[in-house]
């Protein structure tokens, strides 16, 4: 029988119907067409030398529960796995047993791409830095602070020549007869004490869309945002 797919069919289960695995402790029920891109689970069904338990009637496949899900995510929605975590980073045992059991199931596109770390291209984590000229600053709570870094900090100043206080610190703010009033033609400065608080902030951005996660997507002004603070690295 010919498959509108020309994948096969997956004889004696038709594509409508479910099938239920016995995957340790766990029972997973799904289409058993969504199974096709399983190179071992697809002979297992079709050679029909694959039989369902007496007991509860599931196929019994001997694997980790928990990461025969993610491999049922990826094959029922294209779901990556992201095993990520805001402070321990990507968790590499959990992606090895994950390609483990994409290569014994025969998954090659999901194998390939845990092979290649496609995941880390998954991930970008920023971090810049924010100043604070106030002492009284007030945590906005939208990115994680990594570091805080208080010190007095002396900065020359720019005087009047003149002494007109506005102008103290702005010598654009100085006009001809203040030019005209500097000593030997040299601007003047003074120390000043500053109370200087600097930020290190960090932001993790996760691609979503990429992993199949899309309600996880950043807003699109969040991404500009982070492009302008590219531009303020150095
Ligand atoms: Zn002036």
């Amino acid at each position: 029988m010919a498959d509108a797919d020309g994948e096969g069919a997956l004889l004696p289960v038709p594509r409508n119907e479910t099938i239920t695995l016995q995957v340790g402790n766990r029972q997973f029920t799904t289409y058993a067409f969504t199974l096709k891109e399983s190179g071992y689970l697809k002979t297992a069904i079709t050679s029909g030398k694959w039989s369902p338990s007496r007991i509860n009637g599931a196929f019994f496949l001997d694997a980790d529960p928990e990461i025969f899900s993610h491999i049922l995510q990826y094959l029922q929605r294209n779901i990556m796995p992201l095993f990520y975590d805001n402070i321990k980073g990507h968790d590499h045992a959990l992606y090895s047993r994950v390609l483990q059991e994409a290569r014994y199931l025969d998954i090659p596109g999901l194998a390939k791409w845990l092979e290649e770390k496609q995941y880390l291209k998954l991930v970008r984590v920023r971090t810049w830095t924010e100043e604070k000229k106030t002492t009284d600053w007030t945590d906005d709570g939208a990115d994680e602070i990594v570091k805080v870094q208080s010190k007095w900090e002396v900065r020359k100043a720019f005087v009047c020549p003149r002494g007109i206080s506005p102008h103290n610190g702005h010598p654009n703010a100085c006009g001809r007869q203040c030019h005209n009033a500097r000593v030997n033609g040299a601007n003047m400065f003074e120390d000043r004490c500053t109370f200087r608080t600097v930020l290190v902030k960090r932001k993790v951005i996760v691609d979503a869309q990429a992993c199949g996660m899309e309600e996880l997507a950043e807003p699109k002004d969040v991404v500009a945002e982070e492009q302008l603070v590219d531009a303020h690295e150095e």
